[in-house]
């Protein structure tokens, strides 16, 4: 049986800490690893206990662009002392929601960069958030050699998406794509080598999903949804998943 790999969670974050014993027995259970990421120093040690307790945490440690004004070095030691038992860094990236003027700006573009030459330092995968600066990201990735890049919870046009194809990236759905068409149109688009399964939790989902606490389980349906669109079994698709994780981890 095949490994359901989530990747892109943050189990990390406090809302997950009562359950977490239950979360990594089911997960040991169900045969579901985690890419698990973090936001900041805090989470990105949270992030390497959870490691400790459970080597079905897949550890991601870095700064995400909304905590990109905080103090960083610390963060870049962690990853530097930390380089051969992380699995990858993020989650890092852009995203304007978060800055009010030009400097702050340059400090995450600086932060996201930072962050890209320590992953070609250390050969690591990183986890990227790109929401509405895709055009930006695919200016600045191309200076830098790294083994996987995913654009998690890929939310760009259909030219985007060809471009993250041409390039050979990997994007990532989460539970939006059982009810969003237009995430549904996107993935009939996304060449299946490429493609990943994320929750993104806690992030709340709405319809069928009626805004829970995100659950590492709700990555069956979007793998069901997934198989149903793309005309393949499930079965066939969770290869293809596990598959296509672990060429995206290096492992
Ligand atoms: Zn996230």
């Amino acid at each position: 049986m095949s490994w359901i790999y989530d990747a892109h969670i943050h189990l990390s974050d406090p809302e997950y800490k009562s359950d977490m014993d239950m979360i990594l027995n089911y997960m040991d259970l169900l045969k579901i690893k985690a890419c698990c990421v973090s936001m900041d120093l805090e989470t990105s040690n949270e992030t390497m206990n959870l490691y400790e307790k459970s080597k079905n945490v897949l550890p991601f440690i870095g700064i995400h662009p909304e905590m990109a004004q905080k103090e960083s070095e610390p963060v870049y030691d962690l990853i530097e002392e930390n380089n051969e038992i992380i699995s990858g860094i993020g989650e890092i990236g852009l995203d304007r929601t978060y800055i009010d003027t030009d400097d702050e700006w340059n400090v995450q573009k600086e932060v996201f960069s930072k962050q890209l030459s320590l992953a070609e330092k250390f050969n690591k995968p990183v986890s990227i958030h790109s929401r509405k600066t895709l055009s930006d990201i695919f200016e600045i990735l191309p200076s830098y050699k790294i083994p996987g890049i995913l654009l998690h919870w890929f939310d760009g046009n259909k030219s985007q998406l060809r471009t993250a194809m041409d390039n050979g990236y990997f994007v990532s759905y989460g539970p939006l794509l059982v009810y969003a068409n237009d995430k549904q149109t996107l993935l009939t688009k996304t060449d299946p080598s490429q493609l990943l399964v994320e929750t993104d939790g806690p992030v709340r989902f709405s319809r069928c999903f009626e805004y829970k606490t995100t659950e590492i389980m709700f990555l069956s349906s979007v793998i069901f949804c997934a198989s149903k669109l793309l005309h393949i079994s499930y079965e066939k698709l969770l290869e293809q998943i596990e598959d296509n994780s672990k060429r995206f981890l290096g492992i």
